[in-house]
């Protein structure tokens, strides 16, 4: 199937080829003509699937059949994301995708002054990607007003539940008009989420792709048993050998990831962290960095690195292993974007064990073991 039999419009045709998709993805196949239809959409999908095409090229379509504007403060769409980076990255899909129409789109979201968002919506938009907390300030303000609202997307449903946003989001949704489109997407459907879903939307229909175990299938996994005090010095030793490539290097914790980066430029190899305690401007250069090859190493805790889109990663690091199975495959599923394969490599010491059980209890398959590079064989160890 093409993009072109979709029916998209020749002005979002034309965007496509200039970004270079050619195929439409299956989440994009399944989604796109159920939007354009103007049907409420539930999606299981995943990051890394192109679900914000899915989502993000059928609203544009209809926007086109129906110019018009917003009075000041209004939005027609509005997408509801749970962090900056994922918004950020909504948002700049919708300006590549609706680069060849008439399109006013903003972001907002927490962390930054609040003027510069609130003159955006000035004018009114056509479409507001925003994090539940920073939209919920700019309507006490009365900058922003959801009456014009003609389509809702909740994006990462799952991970809005993880981040407290599911009481927020019930309230700004009692701001918009009840006659509306709604998509729904998120990568799990835990109980509180297909409540959610059930209230939100009216007889929507259901898409989805890969169920998230099976995204492990297509990566191709390793483990290193180790004592935790040789973490450090496996990583670097990793990295100058087996590992070449661009690298996202997962810690649990925001000094842990501070740690490794110190620790790898001591060594003289350099890489960025990207998490919560750093600023937008700090995090946007790392990515940056990252992005352009500057430098090919990225350290990031889980909940910054959910919404990073960067193309190419062939290895993921596990630093430490996940409590959370589930969060495993989400992390090595970022070396599979659009339906490349990668190499993901965990460093589990004697604690982690058990979480490692959790993991292959989830993915239905025992992880490889491989030996630490330049390891000394076992019985030259007990020498
Ligand atoms: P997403 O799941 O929306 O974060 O998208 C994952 C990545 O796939 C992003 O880098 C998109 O730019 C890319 N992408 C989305 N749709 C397509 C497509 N049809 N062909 C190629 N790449 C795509």
């Amino acid at each position: 199937m093409t993009f072109q039999e979709l029916g998209l419009a020749p002005k979002l045709l034309k965007a496509l080829e200039a970004v270079g998709y050619t195929t439409p993805t299956p989440i994009q196949q399944q989604a796109i003509p159920h939007v354009m239809a103007g049907r409420d959409v539930q999606g299981i999908a995943q990051t890394g699937t192109g679900k914000t095409a899915a989502f993000a090229l059928p609203i544009l379509h209809r926007l086109a059949a129906s110019p018009k504007r917003p009075g000041p403060g209004g939005c027609r769409v509005l997408v509801l994301s749970p962090t900056r980076e994922l918004a950020s990255q909504i948002a700049e899909s919708f300006q590549d995708y609706g680069k060849f129409m008439d399109l006013r789109s903003t972001v907002m979201f927490g962390g930054v002054p609040k003027g510069r968002q609130a003159r955006a919506m000035q004018m009114g938009v056509d479409v507001l990607v925003a994090t539940p907390g920073r939209l919920m300030d700019h309507m006490a303000d009365r900058t922003v007003r959801l009456d014009s609202v003609e389509i809702l997307v909740l994006d990462e449903a799952d991970h809005m539940l993880d981040l407290g946003f599911i009481v927020p989001i019930r309230r700004i949704v009692q701001h918009i008009p009840a006659q509306r489109q709604t998509l729904f997407f998120s990568a799990t459907m835990p109980k509180e989420i297909g409540t959610l879903a059930g209230q939100m939307l009216k007889n929507p229909a259901q898409v989805a792709v890969t169920p998230v175990a099976t995204t492990a299938e297509r990566i191709e996994q390793r483990v290193i048993h180790l004592e935790t005090s040789r973490k450090r010095a496996v990583l670097f030793d990793l990295l100058m050998s087996d590992v070449k490539g661009r690298t996202l290097v997962f810690t649990r914790t925001k000094h842990g990831a501070d740690r490794v980066v110190r620790h790898l430029s001591e060594q003289g190899l350099a890489s960025a962290a990207i998490h919560g305690n750093k600023s937008q401007g700090q995090r946007e250069r790392a990515l940056a960095e990252f992005r352009s090859g500057k430098c090919r190493v990225l350290v990031a805790t889980d909940i910054a690195a959910r919404g990073i889109d960067v193309d190419g990663v062939s290895h993921v690091i596990n630093f430490d292993l996940p409590n959370v199975p589930e969060t495993y495959v989400h992390r090595i599923g970022r070396t599979a974007r659009a339906g490349a394969d990668g190499i993901a490599i965990s460093l589990c010491d004697g604690e982690e064990r058990a979480f490692l059980r959790g993991i292959e209890k989830l993915i239905g398959q025992k992880v490889p073991v491989m030996q630490a590079p330049g390891a000394p064989a076992p019985q030259q160890r007990a020498a």
